[in-house]
């Protein structure tokens, strides 16, 4: 994987999201458009195209730099520090 990093190796087993939803975005009743979940932690957040960015907010202030797509059919992970990209 040309495009991966440390992080994203690191991953052995894909962590895949608990509920279809926000944890952050549904306790206010907020929107979102697509959801990721962090690697690290397993927690299912909103993405950068969401009004509040929940998943980027929270890799970067837990420091759990990747996260997988929690959208059907998508399976790639990204890693925030490095800006990389990877499909599995
Ligand atoms: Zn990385
Ligand atoms: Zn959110
Ligand atoms: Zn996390």
């Amino acid at each position: 994987m040309p495009d991966s990093c440390e992080h994203i190796d690191a991953v052995t087993e894909v962590r895949q999201p608990e509920r279809h939803e926000c944890a952050e975005c549904v306790k206010h009743g907020w929107q979102w458009m697509h959801l990721r979940t962090c690697q690290q932690c397993g927690i299912t957040l909103c993405c950068d195209s969401s009004p509040h960015k929940h998943a980027s907010a929270h890799a970067h202030a837990a420091h759990h730099p990747v996260i997988a797509s929690a959208e059907l059919g998508e399976r790639w992970l990204y890693c925030f520090v490095d800006d990389a990209f990877a499909e599995y």
